[in-house]
Parts: structure tokens; sequence; C-alpha cells
């Protein structure tokens, strides 16, 4: 198998991922980066971005991560394509093999491999995969103009999903299963007023039918209540808006984490339980989930991964 090594990697290239770089690569750690199967991130999968500051307009998502991935070029980030299939944090330097095939050696890593969409778990989500169930709106939104479509969720990602397919589609349905959104106000009274979207409080889907794609959902209004009601809606396309779960699990037989996956840090540092392996960004973010966020990790686990370089020095 290949090898080689390096003084410092890092695994993911969402905000937090370029952030990193950007801060190693000026601090002259010829940080070498693996895009991971999203390159970008999630954020490639957003429309606009509002809340960044310095874009008082708003930026197109995808834009703002390729801006970010020049930069990081800029200060001499090696970016390559790849996932890691496999660590040994055993010894230093951390081996971590990238697509079965070579071993990287690294004095230091940096783990921002963020969070994945999240699916209800039924078995209809399986069958129907690129035939009407996505978790991407942004992506697949352009299938469904003038159709009928469904999100899932009560949050700001379904709220803004729910939003932007509205200006696709002929009808959205917002399935949410308590009789209130989690979504910021803003986001809540965009939906609320938008009169192509139908909000169903109190819902939970029980699966999905058609024959060839999804033509509709079954669903239970206030389930396990004496009012229970068994109701059916026809839709075109199903889209899961329900949260992310973190991307740690290649990492998990050496870095500790919590009971959902999120990697655990030392306070407010980004150090988790092995020295030198540091982690920023959705996957050991448990509460805000911002870009801006993640960024600013990003920037402290650049910083840390250097100071700890000196250190054994
Ligand atoms: P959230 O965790 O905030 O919301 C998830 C939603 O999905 C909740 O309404 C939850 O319901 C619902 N849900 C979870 N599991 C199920 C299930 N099994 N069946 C039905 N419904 C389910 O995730 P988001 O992705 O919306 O947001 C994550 C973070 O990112 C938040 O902090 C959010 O503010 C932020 N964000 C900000 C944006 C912006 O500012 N522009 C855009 C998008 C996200 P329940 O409420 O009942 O738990």
């Amino acid at each position: 198998m290949e090898k080689e090594t390096v003084k410092c990697l890092i695994v993911g290239s969402g905000p937090a991922g370029y952030t990193a770089a950007i801060y190693a690569g000026r601090a002259n750690l010829h940080p070498v980066l693996y895009e991971g199967t999203l390159p970008g991130g999630q954020l490639t999968t957003t429309t606009v971005v509002e809340n960044f500051p310095g874009y008082p307009n708003g930026v197109d998502g995808f834009q703002m991560m390729s801006d970010m991935r020049t930069q990081a070029e800029r200060f001499g980030t090696d970016i390559r394509f790849g996932i890691v299939t496999k660590t040994d944090f055993s010894q230093i330097p951390y081996a971590l093999t990238i697509d079965d095939e070579k071993v990287v050696y690294a004095e230091t890593v940096i783990i921002a491999t963020g969070a994945s969409a999240k699916y209800l778990g039924l078995s209809d989500e399986q069958k129907y995969a690129g035939m009407g169930v996505s978790a991407c709106a942004t992506c697949d939104g352009f299938f469904y103009r003038g159709k009928i479509v469904a999100v899932v969720g009560g949050g700001d990602t379904a709220c803004e999903e729910a939003s932007y397919l509205s200006t696709l589609a002929q009808k959205v349905y917002l399935i949410v299963r308590k009789p209130y959104l989690r979504a910021s106000r803003i986001m809540q009274e965009r939906v609320l007023s938008n009169p192509k979207i139908e909000v169903l409080f109190e819902h939970n889907t029980l699966g999905l039918f058609g024959e060839n794609g999804v033509e509709g959902a079954h669903l239970v209004k206030r389930k396990g209540m004496p009012d229970e009601e068994l109701v059916d809606i026809k839709i075109d396309g199903f889209f899961l808006a329900i949260g992310h779960q973190p991307n740690s699990e290649v990492f998990k037989p050496w870095i500790r984490t919590d009971e959902a996956g999120y990697i655990l840090t030392d306070g407010v540092s980004t150090a988790t339980n092995v020295p030198g392996i540091f982690a920023a960004g959705d996957v050991m973010d448990t509460h805000f989930k911002q870009a801006i966020v993640a960024a600013g990790s990003g920037c402290k686990a650049a910083m840390e991964a250097e100071k700890y370089l000196q250190s054994l020095s």
C-alpha cells in the first residue's frame, strides 16, 4: 500500500476544514486536506446563505465554499479527493487509510467531517431512494417543478427547504410531529405566511406508496391520542429535513464521542482525547451547527495544531 508522511492532515471540506486549512497553511504546516464524500460540505447543498457576516446581500452556498477552497489553496493547502476508510491512532505519527488504498501518516490531524442528513428509518425511504425521496431540496427540487411535495421536520432546515421548494412546486406540505415549529421566528413567519405551504402539525409519516416512484404518503395525525386519525396525502416528492448525524464513525475506535456520535472536545479547546488530534465544526458541535461557528472552530483547531507541533520540537 502506498505510504506518505505529512505534518498536518485535515479531514473534511466544509467551513471548518477550509478555515483550518487557511490558518494551517499560513502557519507553514503544509496542510493536506481530504475533501470527503461531499466536497465543500453541507453548504454546497443550500441556497443562499444570509447569516454569514460580510455578505450583506447573502451569498450562494456553493460559491462561498468555492471561495474558501480557493483561499485555502492560496496558502498552499494540498486539497485532494478521497475519504478516510480506516484509522490507527495507537502511535505517532497517526495512520489514516484513504480510500482503502493509501496510508497517510500525520503528526497532527484535524477532524472536520461534519454531519449528514438523518432519515426516519422507514423501509420506504430506501425503496424510493432516487425515486421521489431526497434529503436535499436544493439538489433535487428542480425535478419537482409544478408538482406536489412534502418536507418532514419543523426546524430551520425544514422551513428553509419548504420555502425553497415553494418557488418550484405547485404545493408543499410541511409534516411536523409537534403542534409547533422549532425553527427561528423569521423562518416560521416565512413558512406560515406562504400560501403554497400547508403545515400539517402533529403528523407523523408511516410509509410511502406509488407504482413507479412516490405517489403519496401515509400519515397519522395525533398518534396515540383518542382522536388519532390516518391521513393519506398525494405527493410526488418526499424531502427529509429532520436534522443531521455527525460523521465520526471511522474515528470512534480511538476518539471519544457522546452517545449521538459527536466528538468530545476539551472545554473551549478543540483537543480530543488523543494528543495532536483536534475536531472542528459540526462533527463536534452538539448545539450551534452554524457555518460561522464551524469556521471559528476550524481556526481554533489549526492554531492548536500549530502549538502542539511546536511543543514536540
Ligand atoms: P433541528 O434539530 O433544529 O430540527 C429538526 C426537526 O426535525 C425538528 O423539528 C424535529 O422535531 C424534527 N424531527 C427530528 N426527528 C424526527 C422524526 N423522527 N420524525 C419527525 N420529525 C423529526 O435540525 P435543523 O437541521 O433544522 O437545524 C440544525 C441547526 O442548524 C439548528 O441550530 C438550526 O437553527 C440551524 N440552521 C440554521 C439555518 C439558518 O439560520 N439559515 C438554516 C438551517 C439550519 P421536534 O421539534 O419535535 O424535535
